[in-house]
């Protein structure tokens, strides 16, 4: 064999999975069906601004450990995701603080905001939701729920609020704090440069073919090596024989505009349903870039069919059947699988870094 192991897919479960291995002295190729490495965290440089081309990543853990595993490889930027809600034109800050409130109803104090939310859950009398606009009601009122929940929620999943179960709504954190850093972790950045300098770090030394679809030349590709680790869609490695796994996907439209600044910040959600994606992204605010032009990325929800990118596994409780018959056939076989497709599970980049390190362990320790 010429290979210790074949890692299918060079996104981050793999590219860390390939470093450990490597590490331990193992020989390895990584294959990808992209032309680049990165899988979803890759940036593409445009007017020297590094764009997030699968959609806004913002590195955020609580995990000192996967925090220096990372600014090991590259030094991280101090972005704090400080997201901005656009309603018909009015502006609120995000996640739900006082400035929101404030914006909403002038309210200055915790006491007061805390007033407005309650009597407006009280005027809306649910006791037990049965839908995700009930849920949502219930939990914060008439004024956030329509100005800030409804459309997005209902773009995000191309359906009405109310054919949506409410258990997808399990809270809603209000803070009643000046507070508009999106995360409660306590490490969070960009980084400085771009992901691809973390992935090109893990990746250093490592022998990778892009352009390869591990399903065109299946048998020759194993042949290759003793072991397989696997990173695509588990229900497609076994000829989706329980069936189709289904996935919520995204249409990211790129855009350089010449202009320095176009919406002052990073991240502009747009909550009205009228308005038919769900984010504008700029990329360079990312890094506080300075560049002569911009560019800018809009972010439009889409069903999934076999064409599309498969970005959000939908986590029901008809998919969550179908991926443990998966999940059981695949513990008789001598396979690895990991990340977010093989394992059908929304995992965040420190989740990923972590499970990747975690099997690592098991296996080489
Ligand atoms: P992937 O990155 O999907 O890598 C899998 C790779 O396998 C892909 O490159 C694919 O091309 C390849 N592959 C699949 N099948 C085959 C095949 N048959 N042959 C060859 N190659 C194959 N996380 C955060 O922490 N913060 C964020 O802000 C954040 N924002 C996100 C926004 C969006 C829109 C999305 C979709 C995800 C976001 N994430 C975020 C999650 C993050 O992208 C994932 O945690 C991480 O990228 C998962 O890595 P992975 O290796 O599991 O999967």
């Amino acid at each position: 064999m010429k290979y210790d192991y074949l890692i299918v897919g060079a996104g981050l479960f793999g590219a860390v999975f390939a470093h450990e291995a490597k590490k331990k002295g193992k020989k390895c190729l990584i294959i990808d069906k992209r032309p680049h490495l990165g899988g979803n965290v890759y940036c593409e440089e445009v007017e020297g601004i590094n764009v997030h081309k699968y959609g806004a990543h913002i590195f955020h853990t609580n995990d000192k450990t996967i925090w220096d595993y990372v600014n090991g490889f590259v030094e991280f930027n101090r972005y704090t995701n400080s997201p901005v809600a656009n309603y018909k034109n009015e502006l609120y800050n995000l996640p739900f603080n006082m400035n929101t409130f404030y914006q909403l109803w002038k309210v200055k104090t915790p006491e007061e905001a805390k007033a407005v939310i309650a009597e407006q859950v009280r005027e809306v009398g649910v006791k037990n939701p049965k839908n995700l606009e009930e849920q949502a009601l219930s939990l914060v009122g008439k004024d956030i729920y329509k100005k800030l929940i409804k459309g997005y929620t209902e773009k995000q999943w191309g359906r009405k609020a109310t054919e949506l179960p409410a258990f997808i709504i399990k809270r809603l954190p209000l803070r009643f704090t000046f507070d508009n850093n999106y995360f409660n972790d306590k490490y969070q950045g960009i980084p400085i440069g771009g992901y691809n300098k973390l992935v090109n770090g893990l990746l250093d030394g490592i022998e990778t073919r892009l352009e390869v679809d591990f399903f065109k030349d299946k048998t020759e590709l194993m042949s290759l090596a003793n072991q397989v680790v696997f990173t695509g869609k588990i229900d497609e490695f076994y000829d989706y024989r329980y069936g189709k796994l289904e996935y919520r996907s995204l249409d990211f439209k790129h855009e350089t505009l010449d202009m320095e600044n176009y919406q002052g910040n990073a991240v502009v959600n747009y909550t009205a349903s009228e308005i038919p994606y769900t984010r504008i992204l700029e990329h360079k605010h990312f890094e506080f870039g300075t560049q002569k032009k911009t560019v800018i990325t809009k972010e439009y929800p889409t069903e999934w069919s076999g064409n599309k990118e498969p970005y959000y596994p939908i986590n029901d409780t008809r998919n969550n059947e179908i991926f443990t018959k998966y999940k059981a056939l695949s513990e008789q076989d001598n396979i690895i699988f990991g990340g977010r497709l093989a394992e059908y599970k929304y995992y965040d980049m420190h989740q990923v870094i972590a499970s990747a390190l975690a099997k690592c362990k098991k296996i080489f320790n």
